[in-house]
């Protein structure tokens, strides 16, 4: 189902693109978590994680280029940077439209699993 994330790609909404190909659109987050906070999306609907499938290869390839370009323009590969995929209601996924956080311009800390 199309989510608020197929209108962003669709440009029927606006959102602060700061990257984008023929598979992927890479936008700041609404409401960041960190001084870089950036969405990575595939301009295909697989709703999670889970419904992940061979075919998709080309964009989950064109996901991880995009996000090591980004953090090579945002000046952030160097020092680091933290990538998450939240999945279904344990995760906290919000968008069902599957999509990688790109966090960075701090040291972030351990991971918050608890
Ligand atoms: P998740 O919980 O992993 O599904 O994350 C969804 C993310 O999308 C949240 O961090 C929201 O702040 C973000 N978000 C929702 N709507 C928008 C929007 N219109 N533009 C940018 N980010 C958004």
């Amino acid at each position: 189902m199309a989510t608020i994330f197929t209108k962003i790609i669709n440009k029927e909404i606006p959102a602060s693109i700061v990257f984008e190909n023929d598979k992927v659109i890479a936008f700041k987050d609404i409401n960041p978590q960190a001084p870089i906070h950036i969405l990575v999306v595939p301009k295909k609907e697989i709703p999670t994680l889970n419904d992940i499938e061979k075919e998709d290869s080309e964009y989950i390839l064109a996901m991880y280029l995009a996000i090591k370009e980004i953090a090579h323009d945002f000046g952030i590969s160097e020092n680091g940077y933290r990538v998450i995929t939240n999945c279904n209601t344990h995760g906290g996924q919000e968008v069902f439209h599957l999509h990688f956080h790109l966090l960075g311009g701090k040291p972030l800390g351990h991971m918050l699993a608890f």
